[in-house]
């Protein structure tokens, strides 16, 4: 398969222009009652027709490489497709409702809302769940302070929380934010935890293990029976990172491995669109001694009445209102619709389509056996060159040189939606590149519409709007 991106180009330095650029029109600008120093003489807006609309925002994405241009198989970050009909159900009239109605007049709300919790709990087997944070990140650090005031209502003040190596950076900002000493695990010989490690690390200090399972490198941490009563016997709490819960769904649970706290990143597992920065939501489930800390308020049900009820002791509030409302409607449009067999068999997909990956692929695979994605190692290569390369073949790479445990790693998750004839593709894409020489890589990508771009620029100085361009 060949492949070329578009390539819009509107003169020789600059790709499609702005639709300011394009054509202007003075807008008709009415007596404003504001003050003259506040208002404008003039103002001119783009003017253009519809098709001329619709045809500036396609070329923008053909220019661009998405889930819905091919398979995008970045580790951890569960980039799958989703189904358009979550977005007609969040496109219903009746979705559109003021966050500041009463709780009587919204009872469908809040029906799904309560809902939602309790599917939420049921996946995880936790016994209370919130759906206020916003992303990952946000539920980890409502699910640490979940824990800081549990172990402050208990009178004790404990002050470290063990986060693995290996664990995704956020787990350590999180716990940093939230005023603890983060305490980090080494990995075992087998990429596991190493219980005479964490043996090591345990004291009257440990307020929470934060832990992922399967853990980074997709492994399942066996001993994690043993691992809940050395925490709990310490006086700990367990908290589990369930950003990436697609092979666990209808499988195993993490509450019933002995785990308190766990998020859910419903934009990776429940399908809604992400990347960007969002809109997520990272709902946090906890254990029944936990449920009275939980953010402010909880949607509960009395008879056939929804209410909305301050937990006891709350931690307060880390949302306006009841959360990202929309995504929420969505990951319950995408639960709802596939059911418990449904969720079941997508996690059974999304395990063997990276077992079948990884045995197609040139590259080594240090670990295993793995669950819902790997991690390779590009050897001699450098694995951001891989990655180049890779997207000369009509692919997203996958993530890169994460976690350092494997050299030049290259995190694979191709997620349950890809057919066998993609996963052959991607397979085709990887060995191609295995075997391709250094300059080859260092001048990748070639066939894309912007080539090697200043990484570090392109993330630490944004550029957010048009104005940015006109200062150059
Ligand atoms: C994505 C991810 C997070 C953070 O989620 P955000 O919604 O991006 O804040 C946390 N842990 C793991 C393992 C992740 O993959």
């Amino acid at each position: 398969m060949r492949y070329d991106q578009a390539r819009w180009t509107h003169d020789e330095e600059r790709f499609e222009p702005l639709l300011s650029e394009k054509h202007t029109k003075e807008a008709d600008l009415d007596d404003s009652p504001l003050p003259d120093e506040l208002t404008r003489d003039s103002l001119e807006l783009p003017d253009l027709s519809e098709p001329e609309l619709a045809r500036h925002y396609t070329r923008l994405s053909e220019m661009n490489y998405g889930v819905e241009s091919g398979p995008y198989p970045l580790g951890s970050c569960t980039m799958k497709y989703n189904p358009k009909f979550t977005e007609d159900v969040a496109a219903l009239p009746s979705a559109a409702v003021h966050p500041d109605r009463s709780p009587e007049t919204v009872q469908g709300t809040l029906k799904l809302l309560y809902d939602l919790q309790d599917y939420l709990g049921r996946i995880g087997g936790m016994d209370a769940v919130t759906l206020q944070p916003p992303a990952g990140a946000a539920g980890e650090f409502t699910g640490v302070l979940v824990a800081k005031a549990y172990h402050e209502h208990n009178g004790e003040d404990r002050s470290e929380i063990i986060v693995p190596e290996s664990a995704h950076g956020t787990n350590f900002a999180s716990a940093a934010l939230a005023g603890f000493d983060v305490v980090e695990l080494p990995g075992g010989e087998d990429g596991r935890v190493d219980l005479d490690a964490l043996e090591a690390a345990l004291s009257e200090e440990t307020a929470l293990l934060m832990l992922t399972n399967p853990n980074t490198l997709g492994l399942f941490e066996r001993d994690i029976e043993e691992i809940a009563e050395m925490v709990h016997d310490a006086g700990g709490l367990l908290y589990y990172d369930g950003a990436n819960l697609n092979a666990l769904l209808g499988q195993a649970r993490p509450g019933d491995m002995g785990f308190d706290i766990m998020h859910y990143n419903v934009h990776k597992t429940f399908a809604t669109p992400h990347g960007g920065g969002g809109p997520g939501a990272g709902p946090v489930g906890v254990v029944d001694r936990l449920a009275e800390f939980l953010p402010r308020p909880q949607v509960t049900q009395d008879g056939d009445k929804y209410e909305l009820v301050d937990p006891e002791h709350s931690v307060g509030k880390v949302h306006g209102y009841l959360g990202n409302w929309l995504v929420l409607v969505k990951a319950y449009a995408y639960i709802a619709r596939l059911g418990d067999e449904g969720l079941h068999d997508a996690s059974a997909k999304a395990v063997l389509n990276a077992n079948y990956l990884a045995s197609q692929i040139e590259y080594e695979v240090p670990y295993g056996p793995f669950h819902h994605e790997f991690v390779a190692s590009a050897g001699d290569q450098d694995a951001a060159d891989v990655a180049k390369r890779m997207l000369d073949y009509g692919v997203h790479p996958p993530t890169t040189k994460w976690p350092e445990i494997v050299s030049e790693a290259l995190m694979t998750e191709p997620t349950e939606i890809e057919n066998m004839e993609t996963l052959d593709q991607l397979a085709h894409a990887f060995n191609a590149v295995a075997n391709e020489d250094d300059e080859t890589l260092h001048n990748a990508p070639e066939r894309t519409t912007a080539r090697r771009i200043d990484q570090t620029s392109a993330a630490r100085d944004l550029r957010l709007s048009w104005h940015a361009l006109d200062d150059e």
